[in-house]
């Protein structure tokens, strides 16, 4: 069986406990418009251009099987995406690493491989494995597949999910699963559908469910200036979360601008270069906000809590 990944981290330690081997898969149905991942939405290969990284010297031109770059009025160089075939061959020559492929379809024997390799790593520190995106469970089968295997390994398993989907989904995967990174964005329904585009009365609801299962649970919010950093949105959040009994953290993360880049070499049409640009001005981080979001959550009564930035 074979998935799209866009990474595997090896020797990772912000995803879950310990030392970690993440693997990243491809395909998202959330558009946050913060995604710092924009190469992780779409469920199929992508070619990527880096124009900062580029030096015009027009190998990749020269190495195109279907003659489908060219350079413009401006010099800089169009990719005709619509018929490309992702064949690699101008990644292959650009000298420069200013063409990258996103996505690699690969066999779950090659990604437990993988795995498998840092087993040693996983013992000594508490880590595992932790399965992420995009949306990993959009690839549902793939992962439960991977997690069963090194389930039987002994490894842990981490998933990190928004939730938006079915709970049958989620009941297929949650027999392998030992915790749980569940990313939760804004409490207010209207509000997170402006910033993400769908509405969060099914994540809610997975939630809920969730917190019945026998399995960890650690909820992580990307903390967004203007969107979810308000006293009103942790209240509710720390309401929402009061009777979780298998919640042992809450982490806040920081906002950064990495999308920015990304989304241009991926020449996104979902949020236009201005708009990007308007949006990281007005999104920074803060340490302050962050402060006094923690200092809300700490209401949650629950047996250990690890608030931190990360
Ligand atoms: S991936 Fe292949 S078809 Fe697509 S632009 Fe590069 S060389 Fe051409
Ligand atoms: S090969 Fe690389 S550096 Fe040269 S023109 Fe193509 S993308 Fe730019």
């Amino acid at each position: 069986m074979k998935g799209l990944v866009f990474n595997i981290q090896r020797f990772s330690i912000n995803d879950g406990p310990g030392i970690r081997t993440t693997v990243f898969l491809k395909g998202c149905n959330l558009r946050c418009q913060w995604c710092h991942n924009p190469e992780s939405i779409n469920v199929h290969q992508e070619l990527q251009h880096f124009d900062q990284l580029c030096i015009g010297c027009g190998a990749c031109i020269e190495a195109c099987p279907h003659s489908v770059i060219s350079t413009g009025d401006d010099s800089k160089l169009e990719f005709d995406r619509k018929h490309c075939v992702k064949c690699g061959a101008c990644v292959d020559a650009c000298m420069s690493d200013a063409i990258e492929l996103a996505g690699e379809y690969m066999d779950v024997e090659e990604v437990v491989e993988t795995i498998a390799k840092d087993r040693e790593y996983y013992e000594n520190s508490g880590g595992g494995l932790t399965i992420s995106g995009g949306e990993p469970l959009l690839q549902k089968d793939f992962v439960k597949e991977i997690f069963r295997r090194t389930k039987d390994m002994g490894i842990h398993n981490t998933l990190d999910t928004a939730a938006h989907v079915d709970w049958s989904v989620l009941e297929e995967v949650l027999p392998y699963v030992d915790l749980i990174l569940l990313d939760m964005k804004v409490m207010d329904h209207d509000k997170h559908f402006e910033s993400t585009g769908r509405f969060n009365h099914e994540i809610l609801e997975n939630a809920k469910r969730l917190a019945d299962e026998d399995v960890d649970i650690i909820v992580r919010i990307p903390v967004i200036p203007s969107v979810n950093d308000t006293d009103e949105n942790m209240d509710r959040t720390a309401a929402f979360l009061s009777d979780f009994e298998r919640l042992v953290g809450v982490e806040l993360l920081p906002y950064h601008t990495l999308g920015v880049d990304k989304n241009l070499s991926l020449v996104k049409r979902c949020i236009s270069r201005h708009s990007l640009n308007r949006k990281s001005r007005k999104w920074k981080p803060s340490r302050r906000v962050s402060a006094g979001m923690i200092s809300r959550l700490r209401s949650v009564d629950v047996s250990w809590n690890s608030f931190s930035l990360i």
